[in-house]
């Protein structure tokens, strides 16, 4: 059988290391033929990225920080420059100040809810944006979401106000962009230790409470981050725009826990 990715190409925004689940559908992608090029945000991670990059054979490593605007127009003409088009986007970026990454939602501060919502929600919109220009035989779009922008999980707080407005984003850039052939998709992944990921206060506990409390009664792996990723940026998917797709285990579909585990 060919491979699902050969001969597309495409820009992976978020890998921080090899724990990061932009990596995890980066290295999938690459067993399936793509090429990539990787954006870093400042040098320390750009260390980390490069030896990652260089073990699947991708040259093209392009600093950005997407609170400055110049650095992503930056990426694109460089991109622009080098491939001319693209075929996919992965998006994997998010940040709030960890002191509001605990307790109550009702103390987020002015400033880090503008910070929050500019760093994870519009920054995919205004990538989406250039990608777009960049996709004239259309393509595929993916950023990353959380549970906790539906229902309220511990903590989570700001973030989930601002994955829900990711989410909304998506649907509305689905339809922006859908009749030039472009396909825009969140994955809802289940709680993955990740440097954003431990970010959250008492991440440990959610982990083990999706673990125990989630249909299949696992949390997800790299590997199945990575194969519905996959799915999501390939011809696979073709039918698929903005959707929301859950890879938790289930734990979505779940209200309350296992009788038999709240009476043990
Ligand atoms: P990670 O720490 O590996 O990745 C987060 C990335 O965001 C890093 O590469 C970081 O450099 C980047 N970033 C933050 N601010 C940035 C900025 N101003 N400019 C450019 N890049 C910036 O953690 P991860 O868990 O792989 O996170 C990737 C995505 O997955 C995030 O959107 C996160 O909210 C989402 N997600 C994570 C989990 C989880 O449990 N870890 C679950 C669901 C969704």
């Amino acid at each position: 059988m060919s491979k699902l990715m050969q001969g597309k190409r495409g820009l992976i925004m978020g890998v921080a290391n090899d724990h990061s689940i932009a990596w995890s559908v980066a290295k999938t992608l690459a067993e399936q033929g793509a090429e990539m090029a990787f954006t870093y945000q400042g040098d320390a991670f750009g260390r980390r990225v490069k030896p990652l990059a260089d073990s699947i054979g991708c040259d093209m490593l392009l600093p950005c920080d997407v609170e400055d605007i110049e650095s992503v127009d930056n990426v694109f003409d460089q991109l622009k420059e080098k491939w001319g088009t693209i075929d996919f986007l992965v998006h994997a970026i998010a940040f709030s100040d960890k002191s509001e990454l605990r307790g109550r939602y009702a103390e987020t501060s002015r400033e880090n809810f503008a910070r929050t919502m500019q760093i994870s929600c519009f920054s995919f919109t205004e990538i989406a944006k250039r990608a777009a220009e960049m996709m004239p035989n259309g393509g595929s779009m993916l950023t990353l979401t959380y549970g906790g922008a539906t229902s309220v999980m511990p903590n989570y707080n700001v973030m989930g106000v601002a994955k829900a407005a990711l989410e909304a984003s998506v649907r509305y850039l689905a339809m922006d962009f859908g009749d030039q052939g472009i396909r825009v998709n969140a994955m809802s992944a289940g709680p993955v230790r990740t440097l954003a990921g431990a970010g959250i206060s008492d991440a440990r506990l959610m982990f083990n409470f999706q673990q125990t409390n989630s249909p299949l009664k696992r949390t997800v792996t790299n590997e199945q981050l990575g194969g519905s990723g996959l799915y999501l940026l390939s011809d696979l998917s073709g039918g698929v725009t903005g959707e929301v797709h859950f890879v938790d285990s289930g734990y979505n579909i779940v209200s309350m826990p296992r009788l038999e585990e709240l009476k043990a």
